[in-house]
This record gives structure tokens, sequence and C-alpha cells, in this order.
């Protein structure tokens, strides 16, 4: 079997290595129908987080069970299943509540920009479509292992209702979902802030009313300007720099709310600063699992079509041009089909 290892800064390559093979009982194989690069793979792509030994990538997936460990109950061999990046039991007390991302027995699934992936904790991570789906629908139900389920925790964090006023930070593939999870949740207006064409054209396709070209303090004036000065009812932060996240509680009206799923990369708070702005912040790497049973019934009843942030699809093999498209920003996204 052939899969992706990172090397160093944009040394990507795609080399033959074992196949995965069950370890614990409670693990499954999946055979991988599509897999992706994702915006946070391009951290140690581009060296920011430092790659100290060659390193196997990948977490977003979805394929067909080959086989299952004797402790597997509800997952069989021959279902199409969607997983998270983290795996977890969905058992203990963080999984009962919802915060699955927190499960007391989380494990990463890091290695999916294969042709075959073993899954922890099968049972708690993976869930079953209705049926075998049509190939039309496997780039939509892929974004649901992370991305789709990530732009809708950050609107849910947000507190996104029925008529409320949103602002999206950042128009990566997350924030075009945020944009697209709002407006499924009832949103009135929602405002993008972009500044790339092609990434407006599909935020206004997925709902957004409005479209921010300034950013930082230009950015958050342009806001209030839109709200009549009082701000944003919830603010989706979905980059994870010092300058986008203060743009983000800025832009949030006092008593408003921000949903923060841009992985931090050197963000540090001001206490008074955040004190005086009066808003709530939630965040942090989502629950994924908590939505997939929903959301794979709005993608089945062809309701959403997340899949539309794919702006590129390459085999598998050519996953290094995958990241390169990205990384020069030529793609929102790279599907990648073994
Ligand atoms: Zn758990």
């Amino acid at each position: 079997m052939r899969g992706t290892i990172l090397y160093g800064p944009r040394d990507v390559r795609f080399e033959e290595r074992e196949i995965p093979k069950i370890i614990k009982p409670t693990e499954a194989i999946i055979r991988i129908s599509a897999t992706c690069v994702c915006g946070s793979d391009l951290w140690p792509y581009r060296g920011i987080n430092p790659v100290a030994q060659p390193t196997r990538m990948g977490h977003e997936y979805c394929g067909i069970v080959e086989e299952v460990g004797s402790a597997v109950k509800s997952i069989k061999p021959g279902q199409f299943v969607i997983g998270s990046f983290f795996a977890s039991d969905n058992t203990c007390p963080n999984c009962q509540i919802g915060y699955q991302s927190s499960c007391q027995n989380r494990e990463l699934v890091n290695t999916a920009q294969a042709s075959v992936l073993r899954v922890p904790l099968a049972d708690g991570t993976l869930v079953a479509t209705p049926d075998v789906p049509s190939d039309g629908l496997i780039p939509s139900l892929l974004t649901l292992s992370d991305v789709m389920g990530t732009g809708w925790f950050a609107a849910d964090a947000a507190n996104v209702k029925p008529g409320s006023t949103v602002a999206v930070v950042g128009d990566g593939a997350v924030g075009l979902l945020g944009v697209l999870s709002a407006k499924q949740m009832g949103a009135e207006r929602i405002i993008a802030m972009s500044r790339h064409n092609s990434r407006q054209k599909l935020a206004r396709e997925f709902g957004a009313t409005d479209i921010v070209t300034e950013r930082g303090d230009q950015g958050v004036a342009r806001i209030q300007e839109l709200t009549n000065g009082i701000g944003a009812d919830s603010v989706l932060e979905c980059v994870g720099t010092q300058e986008s996240m203060m743009q983000a509680i800025s832009s949030t009206r006092p008593g408003g709310y921000v949903g923060y799923v841009g992985v931090p990369h050197g963000v540090e708070l001001n206490g008074e600063q955040l004190f005086y702005a009066h808003v709530h912040l939630h965040g942090g790497p989502a629950p994924v699992r908590r939505y997939l049973p929903e959301l794979i019934g709005l993608v089945w009843n062809r309701k959403i079509n997340p899949g539309k942030v794919f702006d590129l699809t390459l085999p598998l093999d050519q996953v290094a041009e995958g990241y390169r498209a990205m990384d020069e920003r030529r793609a929102i996204k790279t599907l990648l089909r073994p």
C-alpha cells in the first residue's frame, strides 16, 4: 500500500508502506473512498509547525469497512462510514455531553491520506450512511469528517439562531462552510470576510449576504458600519491568528458570541480587553462526531452540498500537487481519490 509522508517543509511524498492491520479488538480497517488536504496540514507543510521526522499525513476520511476487530458490535464490513480526526469511545462523560473531541480515550487519526486506514474505537468513532452512496455524494460526505463539522461547530458555538446577524472571519474551506452552516441554522444576515473573488462567489452561493474585503481594524470598522455600530450577534473565527481572533472579538456585539475553530498560532488575549468586550468565547477542536448523524441526513437528502468547497480533484498519488495548489492558494481544497 502507498501513503502520504511529509519529510520536511514542502516535501510531500507518496510512498510504499505497510498495510495497516487491526491491533486492538475495538478497531476497524477501512478502504478509503476519498480523502483530502486540510488547511491545518499547511502549518507543518510550510514549516510553521516543525516536522521532526517523516510524518504520515491525513485526518479526513470516508470509505468502506473491510474488517472489524472482535469487540466491534455496530460497524460491519461492507458499510460506507465516516469518522472524525479524533477517534472517540462515544460513551465517556465528555462524549455523553457531546464533546467527543475531548473524549477521555480519544486517539488522533492522522494517516488517512492513504488507500487503507486503521480506525481506533470503531463503534464510537464511525457512523455508517444509510446505504453505499453514489459517487456524486462522496465529496459532500467527506467534508463531514472535518471541515463541514468544524464549520457547523463554529456556528453552533457562536449561538447562531434564526434571524441572527453573523460575521465569518476566514474564507478557507471551514469559513465557507461556516457560512453554509449559519444559513442552514436560519441566520438572516451573513457577512463573509474575503478578498478572493472565487471564494466570495462560493460564500454568496452558500448564503452570504454581504462581503467585507477589509481586514484588521478596517475590517472591524466595516462590520460595525454594517451593523449600525453594534457588531454581529455571532462571529465565526476560522483562521487562528492574532489578527483574526482580535478581528472576531471586536466584531461581536456586547453579549454576542464568538465561535473559534481556527487552530491558534501565537494567539494571546489581553485580559482587560477581553473583560470589556463582553462577549462569549467558545471553541476548540470540533466535536465532529456529535454532528455526524444530522449532517449525514442533510447531505443524503440533498439539503446541503458542502462538497462544493473542493475545487481541485486529484488521484491520491498526486497528493504533493494537492498540497502545492493549496499552499499557493490556487485551490480552496483538494480532494484525493485513491
Ligand atoms: Zn469518550
